[in-house]
């Protein structure tokens, strides 16, 4: 089959590679019709490195069509038609039975001490093949596959495994009172959807700040207030005076680790890449630094006694954090990988009416083969060609 593999940074080939074969009773295996290309795979692309290994197959938005399953596998069957979450879970462990299927028991890797397995994401997540491939072996396929009807075109339900409860989590996390004021740094596909879910769940002021004008202009066209990061001077007092001079109650970093605006951290991120990715390795493992200014600009701007909501995928040993103004702002924090199937019962209704509330039928921006696949990292990651969303549509 072809898949999109990772050979090193900034280095991503379309290949022929073995089919995904059946290995565990409780597996199954799909046959890709859509897999989605996210921001956490540019975390991979360049900064994750030292975590890859030349020859993994990239990809955790997947959904398709089941092939095979395994005999212990009794919840779907050859021929339905699958989402497949980005977290492999159990669905019986006791992290699974609190909704936590991101810390699942059954899957957390512990020779590296990580959470819950994943698809397509470095030795630390398990090294598990991912879904940028024209077929994908499911590990706990009695639990993790999310049944969706026949009928409407892919765009419907592929953001079931990644952006919707990722974007959910972040809004619930964040705990917006109600008429309350609500922030998002970073108008990617994450920020993005967050802003319409907190709309949607009737947040009265959404603010919604980027750098990048197609970003910016996209979640205005969705009646977010939005401010632009490289023209404001004062953001903090252009956000307050926004909120009743006090800040939101509530700010979600979509952003994560590789932050425009920080350069300790980008010295960080360059000198590590100039190293052996052995030694940068270690030296990740324990020193390791982000770049934080969307962090820190979440801390700025919260108001006191609220709440930093942080979907940003994060991964730093070291990083240095003002204590001082979180202690004394009161700040909350919350964050975490999403706990994917918690919350499908939530967003699954949203998704088979007529209406469309959150806009995933015109929320893509791209559509690829595969064999386009290295082209459309680097478009992603340079943010050209008004790219937010490329989904790869295997053996188009
Ligand atoms: P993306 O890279 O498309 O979006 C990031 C956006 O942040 C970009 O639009 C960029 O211009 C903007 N940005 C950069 N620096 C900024 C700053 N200082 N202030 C404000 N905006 C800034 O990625 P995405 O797909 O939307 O993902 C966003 C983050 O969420 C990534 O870190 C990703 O790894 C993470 N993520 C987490 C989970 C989870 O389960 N928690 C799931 C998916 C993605
Ligand atoms: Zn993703
Ligand atoms: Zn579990």
């Amino acid at each position: 089959m072809k898949a999109l593999v990772w050979h090193a940074r900034r280095d991503v080939r379309c290949e022929d590679v073995p089919d995904p074969k059946i290995e565990e009773s409780t597996d199954a295996v799909i046959r890709v019709t859509t897999s989605g290309l996210c921001g956490s795979d540019l975390h991979l692309y360049e900064v994750l490195a030292p975590f890859m290994t030349e020859g993994d197959i990239l990809g955790h938005e997947p959904m398709g069509v089941v092939e095979e399953v395994g005999e212990d596998v009794d919840g779907i069957s050859p021929g339905d038609r699958v989402v497949i979450p980005f977290n492999i879970s159990c669905g019986h462990c006791f992290m699974c039975g609190q909704g936590l299927m991101s810390q699942c028991e059954t899957t957390q890797v512990h020779e590296h001490g990580s959470g819950a397995a994943l698809f397509g994401y470095t030795k630390l997540y398990g090294a598990v093949p991912g879904g940028q491939a024209e077929y994908l072996r499911v590990p706990q396929a009695q639990f993790g596959p999310i049944a969706v009807p026949e009928g409407p075109p892919d765009d419907r339900f592929v953001y079931l495994s990644d952006v919707l409860p990722t974007a959910w989590q972040a809004v619930e996390y964040a705990g917006v009172p109600a008429g309350g004021s609500l922030a998002v740094l970073g108008l990617g596909p994450i920020g993005d959807m967050s802003t319409r879910i907190a709309r949607h769940r009737g947040v009265e002021t959404v603010i919604g700040i980027d750098l990048v004008p197609e970003r910016l202009a996209r979640a205005r066209a969705n009646g977010v207030t939005t401010l632009d990061l490289a023209q404001e001077d004062d953001l903090v007092g252009a956000v307050r005076d926004l909120t009743g001079g006090r800040g939101p109650d509530a700010v979600i970093d979509a952003v994560g680790m590789e932050a425009h605006g920080d350069r300790l951290g980008k010295l960080a991120h360059r000198v590590s890449s100039l190293l052996p990715d052995s030694m940068t390795e270690r030296l990740m493992q324990h020193a390791g630094m982000d770049r934080m200014a969307a962090f820190h600009t979440a801390i700025e701007l919260v108001r006191r006694g609220g709440t930093i909501s942080l979907s940003g995928v994060y991964g730093g040993m070291a990083d240095p954090l003002p204590m001082l103004v979180l202690f004394d702002k009161q700040v909350q924090v919350r964050m975490g990988q999403a706990n994917v199937k918690r919350w499908v019962p939530d967003i699954l209704p949203l998704l088979t009416g007529d209406d469309d509330p959150l806009g995933v039928d015109h929320f893509a921006t791209h559509r690829v083969p595969l064999e386009e696949g290295p082209s459309a990292y680097d478009t992603f990651q340079h943010k050209q060609d008004g790219a937010v969303k490329v989904l790869f549509e295997p053996g188009r």
